[in-house]
């Protein structure tokens, strides 16, 4: 007769919550709650709608994350660790209800891998208070970044503005703060544990994602097997091209793991790893070299959010720029979301986030850039437009992505070069590949029609609208009002 479990309540109880880090490997928080192979363990992730919809949470961004809680949840119960699911509608409701649920279930001890924003902070300090009452210890642990933020600092101990010389720190800091991937936790042994693994929706009510299921399910398939299949294939296939492909969006030239960086199905230690071992034996370094200083932009954002707690609150990393009188115009921002501008770089950039949750890096600068320089719309409004239906939406990169493209952030391009949206069409995306993708009006236009398709003269055959603004003059504008704007003191 097998030998029966050890009773549950003689066996202290870790809790580990997981929030940005939804993996069983290479994971801090779940590696240190099961230090102790004589402790059960259990694994927590809170469904909080209300929150969600007051962060602007893409629909297409929950979808993704439940598919990996179902991953998530069998490759934890190999390890005998059960995954289960808290709700409560937003963080203050969260609070009372992890309390009691690790009341109810002795919880002795609670980990999670730290969140850098500021509601997420003060979430977790009001967690730590209700569970410190309770005499449960919590331990918060740096996972997110290669090099977790407050470390890469000036020599007189700020944080950097700038990247290059942040990247530079960074670099000589690889080494010295664990940037080796782990794997997984031990199996534990199988016991009777007092809590069983809940049942997981597959949808949240009033939560629909925008992006058809069968193209989210073929574009970003679940699962940290397929991440790491993903993550090979660029490394093996691309990486060498990046430097020079990567802002080509008609090829794939990025690794497109920004999803699976975001929800942490990946570690961006997995990453760097990747990247280096290939690097070992690689001829020509300049493409994956070119890749890693993306990780970094990564953790640079995450170092400003820190450093910068404002920029969470969506104010300008440059205050003075908050004196710009943007223009109100709701019919033009309705051009931009849906990808009627006349501009078809722009458009296509608009109508490939619509229909796949992603855009590509190029596109995300070009359409950012026109909304709040030639549009002169605010880009708070382009910010939030963007974190509702991006996949990977992200507050550190998608703010500071914007902040550079609306030359109101730290290190961000200069107010006076101003992308034109037709050259940047013609350079990147030279024979129209890509726009007649995404636009199947232009379908039939030429390379050098398909960028200005009523140039010469208005097609009104053609299902495609005028540019809604003039390039030429919009630019001159909106450099005049930053020119006028008086430097913060
Ligand atoms: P790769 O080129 O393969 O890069 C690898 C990884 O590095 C990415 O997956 C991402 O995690 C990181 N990375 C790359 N570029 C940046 C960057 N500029 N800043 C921070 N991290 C970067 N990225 C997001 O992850 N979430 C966002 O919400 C987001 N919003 C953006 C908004 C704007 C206006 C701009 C200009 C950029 C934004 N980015 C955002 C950064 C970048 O566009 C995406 O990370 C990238 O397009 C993802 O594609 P990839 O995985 O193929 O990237």
């Amino acid at each position: 007769m097998p030998a029966s479990p050890p009773a549950h309540h003689a066996v202290p109880h870790v809790a580990v919550w997981l929030r940005q880090d939804l993996r069983a490997a290479d994971n801090t928080a779940l590696l240190a709650a099961c230090a102790d192979p004589r402790t059960r363990v259990t694994a927590l992730y809170a469904i909080t709608p209300g929150q969600w919809q007051q962060h602007d949470v893409a629909g297409v961004r929950i979808d993704f994350e439940l598919r990996q809680l179902a991953c998530l949840r069998d490759e934890l119960a190999a390890l005998n660790i059960p995954l289960c699911l808290l709700e409560a509608d937003d963080y203050a409701a969260l609070v009372p209800v992890l309390a009691r649920w690790a009341d109810a279930h002795g919880v002795t001890t609670l980990h999670a891998n730290r969140q850098y924003e500021i509601n997420e902070q003060a979430r977790d300090r009001a967690v730590a208070s209700a569970l410190q009452a309770q005499d449960i210890d919590t331990h918060w642990h740096e996972d997110l970044c290669i090099v977790p933020p407050g470390r890469v600092l000036t020599g007189d101990r700020r944080f950097y503005t700038v990247f290059t010389p942040f990247r530079r720190n960074w670099q000589q800091q690889l080494d010295d703060h664990g940037t080796r991937p782990r794997g997984l936790p031990a199996q534990r042994e199988a016991m009777a544990y007092g809590v069983s693994a809940s049942p997981l929706p597959e949808r949240i009510a009033g939560y629909p994602s925008h992006v058809d299921a069968g193209v989210a399910r073929a574009l970003w398939p679940a699962g940290e097997a397929h991440a790491h299949d993903r993550l090979a294939g660029f490394i093996t296939e691309a990486g060498g091209d990046y430097d020079r492909r990567r802002d080509l969006p008609a090829i794939d030239g990025t690794s497109t793991l920004s999803p699976y960086l975001a929800a942490g199905v990946l570690s961006a230690r997995q990453c760097l790893h990747a990247a280096r071992r290939q690097l070992a034996h690689a001829r020509d370094a300049r493409g994956l070299d070119t890749w890693i200083g993306e990780l970094c932009w990564r953790d640079f954002y995450k170092h400003i959010l820190v450093g910068f707690p404002h920029v969470c609150r969506h104010q300008a990393f440059k205050r003075e720029t908050d004196a710009i009188a943007w223009r109100h115009d709701d019919a033009l921002f309705r051009a931009w979301c849906e990808g009627r501008t006349g501009y078809p770089v722009v458009d296509a950039a608009m109508r490939q986030l619509l229909e796949t949750g992603w855009m590509h890096n190029r596109l995300r600068m070009i359409s950012a850039m026109f909304l709040s320089k030639d549009l002169f719309i605010d880009w708070r409004l382009g910010e939030r437009h963007f974190m509702r239906h991006l996949i990977d939406g992200d507050l550190s990169a998608n703010n500071g992505g914007w902040q550079w493209s609306a030359s109101t952030g730290n290190d961000a391009a200069p107010y006076f070069r101003v992308f034109n949206p037709t050259l940047q069409g013609r350079k990147f995306d030279p024979d129209g590949e890509f726009i007649r993708r995404f636009l199947p009006a232009l379908a039939g236009l030429d390379a050098r029609r398909v960028h200005e398709p009523h140039a010469k003269q208005v097609d009104a055959l053609l299902d495609y609208p005028l540019p809604v603004v003039d390039h030429g003059e919009a630019r001159l504008h909106a450099i005049a009002a930053f020119r006028a704007l008086a430097p913060a003191g």
